[in-house]
């Protein structure tokens, strides 16, 4: 068959957007407090790592938030290194991006790590009104009628006191002393993409238990949750790739643990509006061969359990 050069063309084009289809996180250390600049830049790396995790599985379309004449989006957050709330006017995302602000700071007791989405305010044409509220999604990101969910971002503060474990190669597992900032990374950019926080999660909590469809159907019953109505219940069970793990989203992690998105983690991404890719596997399979050793541990990314 003979396939004229300008087709063929179009072919690639179309085939590099297709595989382009992914969120991605990025990072901004412009209120980091130190925490991964100077002598500590290195720990970018690892933080990335787990950005591009979580981008790579997500083939949500999120339109740009682009500010500009009229149209002024201003992010309000939490600024990772003091707390303070800070205002961002004219702010703008690219596509299919999320803009992370994260730092260090004191978060006192055990907690590990503080993060969420942004908020923001908007002023300007209808048009851009709905682009920030929902970024192109087609279901309501906010309210009792929420299904979607489509920030701009948002922050996360990790501890600046924390006897942390940076992984040199996360796709690797090794024993380690310490608390695991990639795990903890991946539970909070979870809380950032909605989980425990998006409307269209706690529209599907009842009780003291989630109801997502896909949730339900990964845990095999409402899944119970902490008093928080934020984390799945301490202690609850799912598996990576059939191996049995501690969910990610529950509320504490024990020092010298990995933990990654188990089935229950991914299936109330899709509950909160994400797509999922399917056949994305969180880690490589070496990572199992300390599956066992997980079993029984407790874990939340606000609280950290010293000792055993
Ligand atoms: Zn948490």
């Amino acid at each position: 068959m003979f396939i004229k050069p300008s087709l063929l063309a179009g072919a690639m084009l179309l085939a590099a957007s297709q595989s382009a289809n992914a969120v991605v996180i990025n990072f901004d250390y412009t209120y980091d407090g130190g925490f991964f600049t100077g002598v500590n830049s290195g720990r970018q790396t690892l933080l990335n790592a787990a950005g591009s995790f979580l981008g790579s599985i997500l083939t949500d379309s999120l339109a740009p938030i682009s500010s500009g004449g009229s149209n002024n989006f201003s992010a309000i957050f939490d600024r990772p290194d003091t707390g303070a709330q800070t205002i961002l006017n004219n702010f703008s995302v690219a596509p299919d991006t999320l803009t992370v602000f994260v730092g260090g700071r004191d978060l006192g007791g055990n907690t590990l790590g503080f993060g969420g989405y942004g908020g923001y305010s908007v002023s300007g044409t209808q048009a851009f009104l709905n682009t920030a509220e929902k970024r192109g999604q087609s279901g309501d990101t906010v309210g009792s009628s929420a299904t979607d969910f489509a920030p701009w971002g948002g922050q996360i503060s990790f501890s600046n006191s924390a006897n942390w474990y940076f992984d040199t190669n996360p796709s690797t597992t090794e024993p380690f002393s310490g608390n695991d900032f990639y795990s903890v990374a991946l539970h909070e950019l979870g809380h950032l993409l909605g989980l425990g926080s998006a409307d269209s999660w706690k529209d599907k909590t009842s009780g003291s238990n989630f109801t997502g469809a896909n949730a339900v159907a990964a845990y095999g019953g409402n899944v119970p949750l902490e008093s928080d109505k934020v984390h799945w219940l301490d202690g609850t069970q799912s598996n990576v790739n059939g191996v049995p793990q501690e969910a990610l989203l529950d509320p504490t992690i024990r020092v010298g643990t990995r933990k990654v998105y188990t089935q229950l983690d991914l299936a109330a991404l899709k509950d909160v509006g994400w797509q999922v890719s399917v056949t994305a596997v969180p880690l490589p399979s070496t990572v199992w061969l300390f599956g066992p050793a997980l079993l029984g541990l407790i874990a939340s990314s606000r609280k950290r359990y010293s000792g055993i």
